[in-house]
This record gives structure tokens, sequence and C-alpha cells, in this order.
């Protein structure tokens, strides 16, 4: 039989507001346990909550942004659970009326094509605290668990998609996507291995030609995009199995471990109703007024998608190369900034996505670390473009600025004697040498056929280009030689 996956992800995005969704407390990554945790966000009794304006402008930026409804009222509920990690005994979440309607994202997959991902809403939620199952003894050997309540009432939006997805790449390709739009927008930082971005996956399969979804499976806390592809691997080939074998998928919740790279059943899935939701009675419902959001709308920033298509359709770079340079806001800028400095777009992208992102990877810097900056590598481009250097003379002033040795392509250049050589004449001394110094290959190629001839050109190429110490123009050379040794024949 054949099956066909079905994926939908609920995807929680740390906000990267200073302070807590409801309280004063900051939201800073790493410090001390506990110390970050006011009366507020444990629920003590008699506080109130007052809801951080911020992580609304975030909420309402991530709408505009996916092109989603933004309703004009929001409401906040309690989802009514009890968990060590959550003293307060509910989590304030948005049930019935989301603070971001239906939108759509736009994922890339890896032949340049692109595919809409709608999405159901997104809401406004606090984060819980963390229990701390492994760090944790009573000094006599005895295992505990630790809580730690500082990331208790830090704000998060969640966002939940359609079950749009039909494979394992398409998911990774979607949190992709949402993981450039957040950064874009500067509403996250995006820090997985921290936190900041985690996600539910939500996979069922069903026979390719069935109308109806199968039953799913939701693995909580997914927490890079490697994990999402493996996991819904796991997870597929789980399913299939146990009907094929006559079973049947239970609904529940389950957890992937990434060392045995297998999930496994955490529980049965709650019903909406087993959280008794109801409308928050300290908080009030938000209302948005249009002026608000057009001011919103009017200062975004150019999100991803729209780049990708203004780098293919103004700037005539293919789909691939506009989805890889504008995957990060970093990238992208740094692009944009060697294209303004050289004028050609596409050795612009040709050399940020091959020397640059060779030379990063190698050293596992990320790009806005890079020793070569914008400036120089445009700089660099701009003298190749011009003719000043050829392509072999580029590596080495490439190689010279990202090891520091001066500032810019010209000094570079200038101190090595990379300048290329064009003159003719000059070019013609050298060949004649060259020549004269290989008596037994110009014999070899006089008796060549005639069409093997092109192959054997190459080692005079290279003696010329080793002689000029690699300065010579290599296709005022190659042309030069050609006339020079097919007068000898
Ligand atoms: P719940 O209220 O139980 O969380 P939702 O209807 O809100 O369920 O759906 C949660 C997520 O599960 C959404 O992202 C949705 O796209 C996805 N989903 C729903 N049904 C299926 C299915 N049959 N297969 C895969 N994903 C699904
Ligand atoms: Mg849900």
């Amino acid at each position: 039989m054949q099956w066909e996956t079905v994926i939908g992800l609920e995807v929680h995005v740390q906000l990267a507001t200073r302070s807590k969704i409801f309280s004063g407390a900051s939201t800073a990554f790493g410090a001390e346990p506990n110390s970050q945790a006011c009366a507020v966000d444990l629920g003590m009794p008699g506080v109130l909550p007052v809801l951080n304006e911020a992580a609304v402008a975030m909420a309402v930026q991530f709408g505009l942004g996916i092109h989603a409804e933004i309703p004009e009222v929001s409401v906040f509920d309690r989802k009514n659970y009890f968990y060590p990690d959550l003293p307060k005994g509910y989590q304030t979440s948005q049930m019935y009326h989301p603070i971001v309607g239906p939108g759509e994202v736009e994922i890339t997959l890896d032949d340049g094509s692109t595919k809409a991902i709608r999405v159901h809403h997104a809401h406004l939620e606090e984060d819980a605290g963390k229990s701390l199952h492994e760090t944790f003894s009573d000094g006599m050997g005895q295992a505990m668990t630790g809580i730690d309540l500082n990331r208790a009432g830090t704000p998060l939006l969640e966002i939940v998609s359609e079950p749009d997805m039909r494979s394992a790449k398409e998911a990774a390709a979607y949190l992709k996507a949402i993981h450039s739009i957040v950064t874009y927008l500067g509403i996250s930082d995006g820090n997985m291995a921290e936190g900041s971005m985690r996600c539910d996956v939500n996979v069922s399969v069903r026979p390719k030609d069935q109308a109806a979804f199968g039953t799913r499976a939701e693995i909580k806390n997914v927490n890079s995009f490697r994990f999402v592809e493996r996991a819904i691997a796991f997870e597929v080939e789980r399913q299939i199995e146990l009907l094929e074998d006559g079973g049947e998928v239970v609904q529940e919740t389950r957890l992937y471990d990434p060392e045995r790279d297998e999930t496994r059943s955490m529980r049965t899935k709650e019903q909406a109703n087993d959280y008794r939701y109801f409308p928050c009675p300290d908080l009030l419902p938000v209302v948005l007024d249009q002026a608000y959001v057009d001011h919103l709308r009017d200062n975004l920033p150019e999100l991803p998608a729209d780049k990708r298509a203004r780098f293919q359709e103004e700037m005539g770079l293919s789909a691939y190369d506009a989805g890889v340079l504008s995957a990060s806001r970093e990238m992208a800028e740094f692009f944009e900034q060697v294209n303004d400095v050289c004028g050609d777009a596409k050795q612009a992208a040709n050399w940020v996505q091959g020397e640059l992102s060779g030379a990063l990877n190698r050293e596992g810097l990320p790009i806005q670390s890079s020793p070569v900056s914008a400036r120089q590598l445009g700089e660099l481009v701009a003298r190749i473009i011009d003719d000043t250097i050829n392509g072999k003379a580029a590596k080495q002033v490439f190689q010279a600025l990202w090891n520091g040795e001066s500032d810019s392509a010209d000094a570079v250049i200038e101190a090595k004697g990379l300048k290329q050589v064009t003159d003719t004449g000059a070019i013609e001394a050298m060949i004649d040498q060259v020549i004269a110094d290989s008596p037994a290959q110009v014999a070899q190629y006089r008796d060549a056929e005639p069409d093997k001839r092109g192959k054997m050109i190459g080692y005079f190429v290279g003696q010329v280009m080793k002689a000029s110490r690699g300065t010579a123009n290599p296709q005022q050379v190659n042309g030069l030689l050609k006339e020079r040794l097919d007068a000898l024949c």
C-alpha cells in the first residue's frame, strides 16, 4: 500500500522582550536558578498580571509578516493543569480568541520550488518553569528533581499550522521559514539550542487515495531542525508498520529521544475540556485600534519571501541562490552590501556562497563574525570585474584579507604585485620563453592530431601562468598561445 504522511506543527517562539509577559521580571537567559521569577510569575495570592505591550506588538508584527488577519479583539484564557513547573496551577494562554488569525507561510524546498503552508492562528501565552531531572542529587547519591522557575512567565507566541505538510523535508522547511521570519522581524533570537524556538510535531499517515486524515500522534518539544526530520521519519515508519500489521494508531503524546533516535509514548492526549479553559478574570481583552496595526504594518522590514522574490526578479539570481542568500537576515544584508559595492549581483552571490561560506564553514563562524567584511569582499569582486586581477589572484587576495594581512583588496594587490598582466607584449615575451624552454612538448604538440591539441595547450598555459606568478590574463594567454603554437605547426 502507498502511504501519505500528514504533518501539522505547533511552533513555540520565545519573544525577545526584556521582561516577562505579565510581570517586570527579567527574561535574560542563563541566570542563577530562581533568581528571575517574581510573585506574579509564581501566581502568589493577591498579585495581578499586567500585559507587556512589547509582546503584543511582536505578535502583531508576526501576524502581519504572514499576511494574517489581525482580529480587533483577543482574549486571554486560563488553561488549568497541575504540574510542578507551573506553580500557578494554570497557564495564561489564548484559546478562543487568539491575537493572530489565519495566515500563510511560504516554504522553499531543496529544488528551489515553493509551497504555501496555512497557519491556523497564533496566540500569546506564558512559558512554564523547567524541571531539572538530570543535574540534581541530594549529595548522598539519591537522585532528585530540581525546579528552575526563571522561565515561568516568559512570553511565547504559539504558531499553529494547518496539517498542510506532506514530508519531513517540508516540515523542516516550514520551521526554517518561521525561524527566518521571526529573526528578520527581530521578535525572537531564534536560538533553538537555548529553547527560544521549540515545536510540537503532529504526524499521521493515510492511504494515498484516502481523503480523511489518519489518527495523529503529537511529538512534544522537538528543538532542532534535524530532530524534526528524524522524529518524523521514525514516527511515520512506526505508524505504517503498526497499520500494516492490522493495528491502530492511538492519539497520544510522544517524546523524541535523539540518543536512541526513536519516539516513545508519554501519555494519552488530553482533550481541550480536560483543561477547563475559561477567560482570565484578571486580564482585560486586548483591543487593537486600526491605527496601531497600520503603524506596525508600515514599519515592517522587508521579509524573507519578498527579499527572495526581489533577488530573483531584480537581480537575476536563480531560485536556489535567492533562497540561500535570503534565508537569514545577516546573510541577506551581507550579500546586499557586497552587491552595492561591486555592482554585480551574480558575482557577489558566487563569492558569498562560494569562497566566503566555505571559509566560514571551515572555521565554524557565523557570517556576522566574518573576518572579511562585506565592503572588503565587494571591493575585491569589483577588481575582478574591472579586470585588475584574475580569478586565481582573487583567491589569494581573499586569503590575505581573511588572515588580516591588509585592510583592503587594493592594498593586497599592491603589496603582492597581483595586478593582472594584460599587456600583450609582456605576455608574448613569456610565451616565447616557455616555448623556447619546452622543445619536447612543442614537438609533441606539432605531431598530435589537430583535435587533440586543444587538450595539450593546458601544459603551456600552466607554464606561462607560472612564469607570471599567476597574474597573466588567462584568456589572453590562451588565445595568444594557440596562435603562436599553431603557427609552428
Ligand atoms: P489540539 O487542539 O488537540 O491541539 P488541533 O486541532 O489544534 O489539536 O491541532 C493541533 C495541530 O495538529 C495542528 O498543527 C494541526 O495542523 C495538526 N493536526 C491536526 N490533525 C492532524 C492529523 N490528522 N495529522 C497530522 N497533523 C494534524
Ligand atoms: Mg494544540
